[in-house]
């Protein structure tokens, strides 16, 4: 049954409607439909309800409300999205509850049962917690800690617990508080024995407990110590396995306290390990996260993006390589986001460097930080050298990664593309146009797209009309004039005294017909290659290259142009003798209709004629 309908109706409502609001957080939300920037401590963005220029939305994450300054306009999230997207407030709470995951249509016992997978973890964390700070089973891991110079006020903030060796001490705690031992299994803290009994998952490990940005538990990793009896058998690190709260691969460690330093900082820096964050955090460095063991993807970065507009990646200098920087290079042209790369001297990880030369060091290799396209164009440089032919490989590696991501989706990424392009060809001092045109290229071989004639694909600028005569097929003599000249340069000059690119019907072959014209008057070689210059079309240069191949085959190339250029001439006077025509039937008198006459004749003697209009 739907509880927004159930018999305790309003009761309900009004605990559905604050599970979603406490589930939505508001910048996150904002920031889903919003460029969001961090404003000291809150955000700020163009406000959508007026015509604003700069950004006048103020978003405050602690009272979880927005205020525009200019139009006044403010609210909580739930306002937020009912006007953006002019839905009513229950549409709006549908559409938020399905963003959060809460289930509106299945039983309230179902988004209950979240509830009680929270409050058991939030159990556990404690019951760790406890035996690492008070009980005398945790002096192995207070010592570890210790070792590891992490301290105590380092330790409280981020949760940390130990889960003793026993196998069976959780279960214990657990029966001991009469818990529901299904929910400790469903959350992958106990796991079933064969004999239908349970034990507990983590065995002497200190327990870091994994928080959503939120800051609720929804997992742990837990440290084997390096001493334990186990530590030959199991991994270093083991994470919860995925639950329905636990989704380790976009779960980012530290976000929940990272989240507000990131947003004065303008950044956030991601590190690979939990204790990297701690350090980093617990030398004053506190806009730093890591991901749970996998390489940072879309899926964080989107998280990411959602409190800070600016990402940068800590890489050991030796471990920067080649795939992080790939990978790395995939999702900024994907996201919109700004990624920067950082690299720390002497092959340290974070925790390392942090310990041996303090917060400044860090803080300055996170400064000067390089934004991810000109780090692999400086890493790709130095490779190939400074030639054209170098030059030329760095482009199609870099497009290549950009023409896999997936196609940018509106304006914010087509901005983002206009952006690398212009770096890309500043850097490598091409134009612009090249880049353009190559990149178009990549893109097109990889959808394969194997039309003969080009199809529609200039965005946006061209009418509807113009894009349906695109989309149709050429005529067979605009095609054959194309395949000529784009096989038999040295034609070009003979063609273009005779035919105007205004008589090419296919807006298309129109284009690339005044390109070559256009190549041949500037004294440019008039071939392919030139054309990627002046028609930024990929789908056309694909034609193009296509067609030339076509006319190559033709034996004598100059013959057939005069055949194409004879048949021009015919379609003309056909084409005017029919206007005409239609003049004569319309004309009201005599001397009119002897005056059309006369034109037919003119016509019918003299063959050559001039493009209509
Ligand atoms: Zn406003």
């Amino acid at each position: 049954m739907n509880p927004v309908q159930g018999a305790s109706g309003s009761q309900d409502r009004a605990a559905l409607t604050q599970q979603v609001k406490q589930a939505s957080d508001i910048v996150a939300i904002l920031g889903s439909y919003l460029t969001v920037y961090p404003a000291g401590g809150a955000y700020k963005a163009i406000c959508p309800f007026h015509n604003d220029t700069r950004p006048s939305l103020h978003i405050d994450p602690k009272w979880q409300n927005f205020k525009c300054w200019s139009c006044g306009k403010s609210g909580d999230v739930f306002t937020f999205v009912t006007e953006f997207e002019k839905i009513s407030f229950i549409e709006a709470r549908e559409l938020l509850a399905r963003r959060a995951g809460i289930n509106l249509q299945g039983s309230p016992v179902e988004n209950q049962r979240r509830g009680q997978m929270l409050d058991a973890m939030k159990w556990a964390e404690a019951t760790y917690k406890e035996c690492l700070l008070d009980n005398p089973m945790g002096e192995r891991a207070r010592l570890y800690l210790a070792g590891r110079k992490l301290n105590g006020a380092t330790i409280r903030s981020f949760g940390l617990g130990f889960a003793p060796a026993a196998g069976d001490w959780l279960v214990r705690a657990a029966n001991a508080k009469r818990m529901d031992m299904e929910l400790l299994r469903e959350i992958g803290l106990v796991a079933l024995r064969d004999d239908g009994g349970y034990y507990d998952r983590f065995r002497d490990r200190v327990m870091f407990p994994i928080r959503d940005a939120r800051g609720q538990t929804v997992g742990f990793g837990g440290r084997i110590l390096p001493d334990s009896q186990f530590a030959e058998r199991g991994p270093k690190y083991y994470n919860s396995s995925e639950t329905p709260l636990f989704f380790k691969k976009e779960l980012l460690y530290g976000l929940d306290v990272a989240r507000n330093a990131g947003a004065k900082e303008g950044y956030l820096a991601v590190v690979e390990g939990y204790t990297d964050v701690m350090m980093a955090h617990q030398l004053g460095v506190t806009h730093v996260v890591a991901t749970m063991g996998t390489a940072l993807n879309e899926a964080h970065v989107r998280q990411l993006r959602r409190f800070v507009p600016k990402v940068t990646l800590v890489f050991d200098a030796d471990a920067g390589g080649v795939t992080g920087v790939d990978r790395a290079l995939e999702i900024f042209v994907g996201c919109d986001v700004e990624l920067a790369i950082a690299t720390l001297p002497e092959g340290l990880d974070p925790f390392d460097f942090l310990v041996a030369q303090g917060a400044e060091p860090f803080q300055r290799a996170l400064g000067e930080a390089v934004n991810a396209l000109d780090f692999k164009l400086s890493q790709l440089l130095t490779k190939s050298g400074d030639s054209l032919d170098g030059a030329k490989r760095v482009v199609d590696a870099i497009l290549s990664v950009m023409a896999l991501s997936p196609e940018t989706q509106g304006q914010a990424g087509q901005v983002k593309q206009e952006l690398l392009i212009t770096r890309l060809s500043q850097r490598l001092g091409l134009r612009q146009e090249t880049v353009w045109a190559r990149f178009a290229e990549l893109r097109q071989a990889k959808k394969k797209e194997t039309t003969r004639t080009p199809q529609v694909a200039t965005p946006s600028i061209e009418s509807p009309a113009v894009e349906e005569r695109r989309a149709k097929p050429a005529k067979p003599i605009e095609k054959e004039l194309l395949q000529i000249l784009l096989a038999e340069p040295a034609l070009i000059g003979e063609a273009s005294t005779q035919i105007f690119p205004e008589e090419i019907e296919h807006p298309g072959l129109q284009q690339l017909l005044g390109g070559l014209y256009r190549l041949f008057g500037l004294g440019q070689p008039p071939t392919v290659d030139g054309l990627r210059e002046v028609v930024n079309h990929a789908a056309l240069i694909e034609w193009a290259l296509e067609n030339q191949e076509i006319g190559r085959m033709a034996p004598d190339k100059g013959a057939w142009l005069k055949d194409v250029l004879t048949r021009f001439r015919m379609d003309r006077k056909e084409l005017v003798k029919k206007k005409l025509m239609d003049r004569l039937r319309a004309a009201k008198t005599e001397n009119e209709r002897l005056d059309v006459l006369r034109e037919i004749q003119d016509l019918d003697r003299n063959p050559e004629v001039r493009a209509p209009e």
